[in-house]
């Protein structure tokens, strides 16, 4: 059995960077124990001082665009750089296969095995809402353990983009150049929430198409109204393989972080996720505690049979519920 640690031993380990406890951590975090969940908010709350210091850039493209290719190559400049790098993803428990994307594959294998870099793949078997909040938690030990930038990756596939976007500084889309579809199922949305496209595998062989691309993506992106931060998405051209565009991508979200900083959207920006992640959590915590309560969950059961058969409204029957809910 695991053995838990006191709040001022992980404390202590975090502090002072030690990635085996900021692991441990981490999976006290993850935990859906109730008593290893109220730890690791005491101890996310110990630590918030020390926490704020890194940049957050959100990395997603759809499956094989070259995620983590692209990952270990950044890293690898980002540690050349002189900086902690840690890796944190998100990857919703699919419905269907009841398992993880991300998880299966062996990935970024230099990257893990540097001292200075630090990687944890999704939690398994949690829903979209509790990753995004146990990967804020995680996000802000991997701060208080001394990184310096983190990466939070998703597959580029819907509700979880929209989950690290609420959670990152700088949101950046990786897309594939003359892959048929000019917007290869990315979604619309996805891409007005990007803060620069790389375009990978720009190669000799496919310049001309990445070219193009790039023209094409900028042309698109000009005709998204101007974000109130005053940021106008740029198209970057690349190769993860040939680690080729990882300064110049980083260069940029130093730009990017230099003029949100003088123009202070950058604090505005965490502020209001904060604030976010503070809805989210009393929205989480009513649900939770509406569902806990026995009457009111088998209420609910019966209620779902009579709205699958059509019979009752389901707003008039959560009504009903939740007046019952706010009586007891
Ligand atoms: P992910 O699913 O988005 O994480 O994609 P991977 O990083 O696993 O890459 C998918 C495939 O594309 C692998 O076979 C990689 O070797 C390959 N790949 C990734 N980046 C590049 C690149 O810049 N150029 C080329 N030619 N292949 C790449």
């Amino acid at each position: 059995m695991r053995k838990r640690k006191s709040l001022a031993e992980y404390e202590k380990g975090i502090l002072e960077g030690d990635r085996v406890i900021l692991s441990q951590a981490i999976t006290l975090v993850e935990s859906n124990l109730e008593s290893d969940q109220l730890l690791a908010s005491h101890l996310v709350q110990q630590v918030m001082s020390q926490t704020g210091n890194s940049i957050r850039i959100g990395i997603t493209g759809v499956p094989g665009v070259g995620k983590s290719t692209f990952i270990e190559a950044f890293g690898e400049m980002l540690l050349a750089e002189g900086k902690k790098v840690a890796v944190l993803a998100i990857d919703p428990t699919s419905q269907k296969t009841k398992g993880s994307i991300l998880g299966d594959k062996t990935r970024m294998e230099k990257l893990s095995g540097d001292s200075r870099a630090f990687i944890r793949p999704s939690p398994s078997g949690v829903t979209l809402g509790g990753v995004s909040s146990k990967t804020r938690e995680a996000m802000l030990l991997c701060e208080a353990a001394g990184f310096d930038v983190i990466l939070i990756e998703t597959v580029g596939v819907g509700q979880s983009e929209t989950a690290v976007k609420g959670m990152v500084d700088f949101f950046l889309l990786l897309m594939l150049a003359g892959a048929g579809d000019e917007l290869q199922g990315i979604k619309k949305g996805i891409m007005e929430m990007a803060d620069a496209l790389f375009i990978n595998k720009a190669e000799e062989e496919n310049m001309t198409a990445a070219k193009r691309a790039k023209q094409h993506y900028q042309n698109a992106l000009h005709l998204f109204p101007l974000g109130e931060n005053g940021w106008s998405p740029q198209v970057l051209l690349g190769s993860a393989m040939q680690k080729k565009g990882m300064k110049a991508c980083w260069d940029l979200i130093e730009d990017y972080c230099q003029l949100q900083k003088r123009n202070g959207h950058f604090d505005k920006n965490r502020a209001g996720q904060r604030v976010k992640w503070l809805e989210e959590s009393v929205l989480d915590l009513l649900g939770r505690a509406f569902f806990s309560q026995k009457e009111i969950r088998s209420e609910f059961e019966i209620g779902k049979e009579k709205v699958k058969s059509g019979i009752a409204h389901p707003l008039v029957l959560a009504n009903d519920l939740l007046e019952k809910f706010l009586k007891k």
